[in-house]
């Protein structure tokens, strides 16, 4: 028998001796709590594919948001659903939008709570893509242009209803260069910006889209959302978002990105977070609701590796569970 100089497992011997050395450690601070507002519903509607998830009305966001900080979380990220579409997408940037009513609830109901919210044209758009289309003949096209202007509309009437932070999704170019300067254009200098700056075109979005009522009515998004192969670019897009003014970059999906993620953390040092998506979610839930997995076990163990993979913001819709299982 060799004698062994060095035991690794010297320092896994005991629940104490391995917190002692444990290097990642989860924090209710940690997680901001998506929360889908609808002007459509009376009363909180469940979503099918997201079990634990609801659509809520504007006379309940208030007092979720309210629960929320009351268990802890500090942050939450509003989506909204309008009552009507259109090939405008107005009610993204209506003054009486579902967002803007959501947030002047929120924000006097609970002022100190941090209110992020998603800045995307396809929950408005009759034919849900996240920006302003145009035909040729069977060939659709996402103007990007045009799209900024109105994503820029939106972002400002969101700061003015009282958002701390915008958070632009649609993955224009250009778009975080155009807000930052319209924000300071409109006097609103401290509200930030979370840019969703590598997002990728991913299949794990699809609960999502029952949740927000904005999955497109033709084509798909891979003229504007990354190539999920490309590593490099995703590096590219980080680098013109925090150059264009991005206080906070995200990366989404999480899981089957965590070299991205580790990537844009190591390389920019900026606050960087990350989403963790619908079906994401809905695997683990499944799988939990066939006996093969442990929801929580499972649940901890895929936020720690987001965390030890750089993340210093994870966007999860089991925040609330979260705040309980680490207490
Ligand atoms: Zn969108």
């Amino acid at each position: 028998m060799r004698n062994l100089v060095h035991r690794p497992r010297r320092l896994r011997q005991s629940p104490g001796l391995r917190n002692l050395v444990r290097e990642t450690r989860l924090d209710a601070h940690d997680f901001v709590l998506p929360l889908f507002v609808s002007e459509k519903i009376e009363n909180r509607r469940a979503i099918e594919s997201m079990p634990g998830v609801a659509q809520l009305s504007l006379g309940e966001i208030a007092d979720e948001a309210q629960r929320a900080l009351d268990l802890g979380l500090q942050a939450v990220i509003l989506f909204g659903i309008p009552r009507e579409k259109d090939e405008h997408a107005s009610g993204a940037y209506a003054e009486d939008g579902v967002v803007q009513q959501a947030l002047v609830a929120i924000k006097s109901k609970c002022p100190q709570l941090v209110v992020i919210t998603d800045v995307c044209l396809c929950e408005y758009m009759s034919h849900g893509h996240c920006g302003v289309t145009r035909m040729d003949g069977d060939h659709f096209h996402v103007l990007n242009d045009e799209t900024v202007a109105l994503l820029t509309k939106t972002a400002v009437s969101h700061a003015r209803a009282g958002a701390d932070m915008v958070a632009p999704s649609d993955m224009m170019d250009g778009r975080i260069g155009a807000i930052r300067e319209a924000l300071d254009g409109g006097g609103f200098h401290d509200t930030g910006i979370l840019s969703y700056a590598a997002k990728f075109a991913s299949s794990f979005y699809g609960p999502f889209r029952d949740a927000a009522e904005s999955p497109p009515q033709f084509g798909d998004r891979h003229s504007y959302q990354m190539d999920v192969a490309n590593a490099e670019e995703a590096l590219r897009e980080v680098a013109l978002d925090i150059e264009e003014g991005a206080d906070i970059v995200m990366v989404k999906p999480a899981l089957p990105y965590l070299d991205v993620l580790w990537r844009v953390r190591e390389r920019f040092g900026k606050p960087t977070a990350v989403y963790h998506v619908s079906g994401e979610y809905a695997m683990v839930k499944a799988a939990a609701e066939k006996g093969y997995l442990d929801e929580r076990a499972a649940v901890l163990e895929i936020m720690t590796s987001l965390k030890r993979a750089g993340a210093d913001i994870i966007v999860t819709y089991w925040a609330r569970q979260l705040v309980e299982w680490i207490r």
